[in-house]
């Protein structure tokens, strides 16, 4: 399963930064999941938990936010929000696209207690 791979990572990723840090307990841990970034936030919400055991995210709540997928067209040069997977501009339906925002798969942020 591709989300269980990429719940072992990100858990690998945040608990080196938090032994960095000197983090001791992560609270919650909010996620950006782009609607082109191929992650499945379900399975991934169902990998999490069991990834986390035993790591600084066990008590750890995860917040997923959706980024739509955004893009600029270069025939009418306006922005738009087409709905996977038919992406064309919302405007002239043109195919001649540049996407803006909607591939990222990042941590937006992390509540956490100190040592
Ligand atoms: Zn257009």
């Amino acid at each position: 399963m591709h989300e269980l791979a990429l719940a072992e990572s990100l858990v690998g990723k945040i608990v080196e930064i938090s032994v960095e840090d000197n983090i001791s307990v992560i609270t919650s841990v909010t996620l950006l999941i782009g609607d082109l970034s191929g992650v499945d936030k379900d399975a991934l919400d169902f990998a999490l938990p069991f990834v986390s055991e035993g790591t600084l995210l066990e008590k750890s709540k995860f917040i997923y936010e959706r980024v739509k997928l955004q893009v600029k067209c270069d025939d009418c040069d306006k922005e738009s929000y087409p709905e996977v997977p038919i992406i064309v501009c919302t405007h002239c339906h043109s195919d001649n696209i540049a996407i803006i925002a909607g591939r990222e798969f990042v941590i937006k942020e992390m509540e956490v207690e100190s040592v």
